[in-house]
């Protein structure tokens, strides 16, 4: 999907100004942002982590190269990543995030009182402390005694919880890196089998225009185990393209019937009742591949 030689993506313009050109190669695109200050830069273990202060987005955080959030427009990812599949489970008592970064959906899933523990695994324990350095100063959500951060690779780790999790929020990357064995087909069944017998779990599912087979291969993946399966879009504006995809899937509960009374939106931007429900309203090119999907 994007190359990983990433450190050549830093560019200076004629004018001396600093740009990080993404290159979506299913796209034919490439995406330039134009950075007011690089704040940070280091090669982790896992992956190429930097921090910049954008013109047009405010402070993002980018791995390999490729943006992840920002902090003038995550609210829209954390929202609709989080809430969508919390308010689907009637009474969820026990989340879990795979792919941390800077914690946005687990601060979303701490507006429900209901929730008693929230765990958040992220194989990068310097994603993590990079994110709290420039991105979320603010410790308030660390105190949050039902928050715990696991430090493991999440491939790992769900095949060590079965059956625990009423809600999964799969907050992966693009299928490169690290995160690419968390878009193997085995996975998705670690997912069901991590799930209680009425679990939810929403995924990160690609572009429906330029990850087209993500798509698709997340919705069949998920068809194959699970008796409801309904992927919705959001717009978000780093991302190229801007149209991106989530997919929920569910053992019992249909997020077409979810009580929206429950759904936390007094302090929300994006996320409210009538969001929730058009967010699964999908184009016919969409649902051209999502159909294509069914088994
Ligand atoms: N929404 C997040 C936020 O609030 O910043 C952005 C998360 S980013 C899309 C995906 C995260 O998944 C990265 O922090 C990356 O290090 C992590 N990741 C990648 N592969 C992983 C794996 N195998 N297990 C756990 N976490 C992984």
């Amino acid at each position: 999907m994007t190359d990983r030689n990433s450190l050549s993506r830093y560019k200076k313009d004629d004018n001396g100004v600093l740009w990080i050109w993404n290159y979506v190669a299913n796209a034919r695109l490439k995406a330039g942002y134009k950075i007011k200050t690089l704040l940070h830069y280091e090669q982790s273990p896992f992956q190429e982590i930097s921090i910049v202060d954008t013109k047009g987005f405010g402070k993002m955080l980018i791995l390999d190269g490729t943006p992840q959030i920002s902090t003038n427009e995550g609210f829209i990812y954390n929202e609709m990543i989080s809430h969508i599949p919390i308010v689907t489970h009637p009474d969820p008592k026990k989340v879990a995030m795979i792919g941390g970064g800077d914690c946005g959906p687990a601060r979303e899933a701490m507006k429900y009182a209901g929730i008693e523990q929230i765990d958040v695994v992220e194989i990068d324990q310097r994603v993590t402390e990079v994110c709290r350095m420039w991105l979320t100063p603010s410790s308030y959500y660390e105190n949050d005694q039902r928050f715990h951060m696991i430090h493991r690779d999440g491939l790992d780790w769900i095949q060590e919880n079965k059956g625990s999790y009423d809600v999964l929020i799969i907050d992966r990357p693009d299928p490169a890196g690290p995160g690419a064995k968390l878009f193997k087909p085995d996975f998705y069944q670690y997912v069901y089998d991590c799930l209680t017998n009425d679990g939810v779990v929403a995924f990160q599912s690609g572009s429906p225009y330029y990850n087209i087979s993500t798509l698709k291969n997340t919705v069949k993946n998920l068809r194959d185990l699970f008796p409801i399966v309904r992927p919705y879009l959001v717009s978000i504006p780093i991302f190229p393209c801007g149209i991106w995809s989530f997919t929920i899937a569910s053992k019992k509960w249909d997020p077409l019937q979810a009580d929206l009374n429950k759904l936390q939106h007094k302090d929300t931007q994006y996320i409210d009742p009538e969001i929730f429900l058009a967010s699964f309203v999908l184009p016919k090119y969409v649902k051209n591949i999502v159909d294509e999907g069914t088994p």
